[in-house]
Parts: structure tokens; sequence; C-alpha cells
């Protein structure tokens, strides 16, 4: 779309109209190492030096103690189920978008991690969920090294 040039006082002119600017960023070491870890689906996080805490999805730097949290630590695939809830919105789109159907997200904690994270629980019920049931990931059907590489949990065993 064409600049449309409006103003100029000596070397300074100011314009309307759309640029279009594509950019990426790097989401920094610890979430790099995190979607290296998806790729090969794994999940891999950090461990605080001082308390010892490990979090997922890993941080530099601990919450409770801020000492560095820079060793990596891979975790299992398993997890506790902490809270759940209903809910019409997406939870993977950067915006909020209402779906055509509810989805269960829950609050989970990985095996070995002292945090928790939000994910769309999948293959069962609102009524068959319990706080504190074992939970096992469920991999995207295609790989990317990217958020949604992690489809959400599933209960062991099934539903
Ligand atoms: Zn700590």
């Amino acid at each position: 779309m064409p600049l449309d040039l409006e103003k100029m006082e000596g070397d300074i002119f100011t314009s309307k109209g759309m640029v279009k600017a594509e950019f990426t960023f790097w989401v920094g070491l610890a979430m790099d190492k995190f979607y290296d870890g998806t790729t090969d689906q794994k999940f891999i996080g950090t461990k605080c030096s001082k308390c010892g805490k490990v979090f997922l999805p890993p941080r530099n730097r601990c919450g409770d103690c801020f000492a560095k949290a820079e060793e990596f630590v891979d975790l299992p695939g398993t997890a506790t189920l902490k809270n759940f809830t209903i809910t019409p919105w997406k939870i993977t789109e950067r915006r909020a978008k209402k779906g055509n159907k509810n989805a269960l997200v829950g609050l989970v904690q990985v095996d070995g991690a002292d945090s928790a994270f939000m994910t769309e629980i999948l293959n069962t019920t609102e009524d068959k969920l319990e706080e504190g049931m074992k939970l096992k990931v469920v991999w995207a059907k295609r790989i990317k090294g990217h958020p949604q590489d992690i489809a959400g949990f599933e209960p062991v065993g099934g539903a």
C-alpha cells in the first residue's frame, strides 16, 4: 500500500498508512530447549540451583528464591491433574477464540515438576475427572517444535 505523505518539516515527515512487518523473536534459552524437547516428544524443565525446585515450562530463575535455574532436567510424559474447568474458549490460540464445542482444560503438573501449566484434557468427559488423577501427554500428530506439539493430556489407562 503506498504511503500517504501528509506533512514534512525539515527531515521529518509524517504519513498515514498500513505497514506490514513480519518478525520473529527468540523465546530465550530455556524455552528454546523446551521446544527442542517437544520436537523429540519429551519434556525438558529447569532446576533451581538453590532450592532444587523443578519448573516446566522451564524458567531461567526460580520464582521462590530468585536463584538461577539453568540446569536442564528430563521429565516424563506423566502428570497429575491439579484442577480443571470446562470452557468454550480455545486455549491454544494466541487470541481468545470461541470454539463450537466445550473443551476440558486442566492445570497439569508433570511428575517431577514443582510447577504446573494449563492444557487441554482429552479423550474423557468432565464427570470422569478428579483432582489428583494421573494423566499422560498426548502429542500432536504433526510435531513442529511449537506450543501446539502438546495436544493435551489424557487419563492414564483411558477414560
Ligand atoms: Zn529456588
